[in-house]
């Protein structure tokens, strides 16, 4: 099935991949080297609405879809993935307030994350495992006015940088009495734990968040105690899910470019090596991947945008876009040679942020299980 783009939606690819050519692409090496996105990047990316792109203009945004959301994601991460996920957490941070938010949460929260005023956070994973949401350890007891929160989580993405945060707590015995919370960074007892060094992702910061008897007042817990996992999974499952499809999307998209062309230049043997049967093959297959991971991940935003629910088209378009991501960048490798890691082409940054995205948003084994549900 072919997604048709309105003209708006082209406009908006147009301007994003202008965008990104210009103020993207020229930081790779030293976002890479630093380990940080230049905060004025996000100064420029509020300036274009980037940061609140599909938050109702009330609270400060320009209520666009999912699928203008995507194309811009897409085109960004293809000049540097790092800032293409830094950005979509954004939206994943805000929609569960906007959505499940009260007028007092929505009106004192979204318009400053909307502007990047603020930073937010989905605060969820803990070092029991990601993968079982059910199992989380981080409680919450109420304790008159407030909740008190201890605990702790882990791989959490601005955990540093993000002064407000959506953070998933047991609020009774039972497997699903988890409720969730709008916590601030300045609340007696938040604490940020250690960053973790990695080689993936390199600039998008991605640490520890602890609870030490943090003082949460009882307005900031967002919908009804035993709602959180239901509240929490939605923002995962359409911002978090397409995000990730996004960022993986605009690796391919690169790997498709960067392999095409080096491919027609590069003369090996007294002939351009795209004239040699195996390197043609490697570039039609990362097309290949290109056509279909943009097809499941369109069809899918596109479901959303329409007010459907698209969960099981979502983790089949997160699975296909990563692990086509990580594919790609090895065929590109393949059609480099020995150039492939010079610091001159992307494809080694392209084949280290591809395999942070097989575990984001959830893990390709979990996607398999929410593919394998029966409606
Ligand atoms: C770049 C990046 C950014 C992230 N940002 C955030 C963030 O902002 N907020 C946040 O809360 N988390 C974040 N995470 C964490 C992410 O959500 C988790 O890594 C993910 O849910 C998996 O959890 P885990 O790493 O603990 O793996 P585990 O849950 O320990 O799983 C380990 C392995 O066991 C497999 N496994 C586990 N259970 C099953 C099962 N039932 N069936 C089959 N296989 C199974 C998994 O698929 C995996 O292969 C981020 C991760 C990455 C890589």
């Amino acid at each position: 099935m072919r997604v048709e783009l309105t003209e708006v939606e082209e406009d908006i690819a147009l301007t994003a991949a202008k965008f990104a050519q210009k103020e993207v692409a020229p930081l790779g090496g030293e976002v890479d080297a630093g380990d940080r996105i230049p905060p004025a990047l996000f100064e420029l990316m509020a300036g274009l609405d980037y940061l609140g792109l599909c938050v109702p203009a009330k609270y400060g945004g320009v209520g666009l879809g999912l699928v203008a959301r995507t194309l811009i994601l897409a085109e960004i991460s293809q000049r540097l993935p790092a800032v293409g996920f830094a950005l979509q957490v954004f939206q994943l941070a805000i929609s569960p307030i906007v959505r499940w938010g009260t007028e007092e949460q929505r009106g004192k929260y979204v318009p400053p994350m909307a502007s990047g005023k603020s930073f937010g956070t989905m605060t969820l994973t803990e070092p029991s495992g990601g993968s079982d949401p059910r199992g989380i350890k981080t409680r919450a007891e109420k304790d008159g006015g407030i909740y008190r929160l201890s605990g702790a989580k882990c791989f959490i993405t601005h955990s540093r940088l993000a002064d407000i945060h959506i953070v998933l707590a047991r609020t009774g015995a039972g497997v699903d009495d988890l409720s969730a919370f709008i916590v601030e960074s300045s609340m007696p007892g938040f604490k940020v734990g250690r960053l973790e060094e990695k080689r993936s992702l390199r600039g998008c910061e991605y640490g520890e968040v602890i609870f030490d008897g943090c003082q949460v007042p009882a307005e900031n817990r967002l919908g009804e105690e035993g709602e959180g996992l239901r509240i929490v999974m939605e923002a995962v499952s359409e911002y978090g899910r397409s995000g990730v499809s996004a960022v993986g999307l605009g690796i391919i998209s690169g790997c498709l470019q960067v392999a095409t062309e080096f491919a027609r230049e590069r003369v090996v043997g007294g002939k351009p090596i795209i004239e040699y049967r195996q390197i043609k093959e490697h570039v039609q297959e990362i097309e290949k991947i290109c056509r279909g991971a943009l097809e499941f991940l369109l069809v899918a935003c596109r479901m959303v945008d329409e007010g459907g629910r698209a969960d099981r088209e979502l983790a089949l378009a997160k699975k296909e876009c990563s692990e086509g991501a990580f594919r790609s960048a090895g065929l590109a490798g393949e059609v480099l040679g020995g150039a492939a890691i010079c610091e001159d082409f992307p494809v080694a940054r392209y084949l280290r942020d591809s395999a942070a995205l097989f575990a984001a948003a959830g893990t390709n084994e979990i996607m398999e299980l929410i593919i394998g549900k029966k409606e």
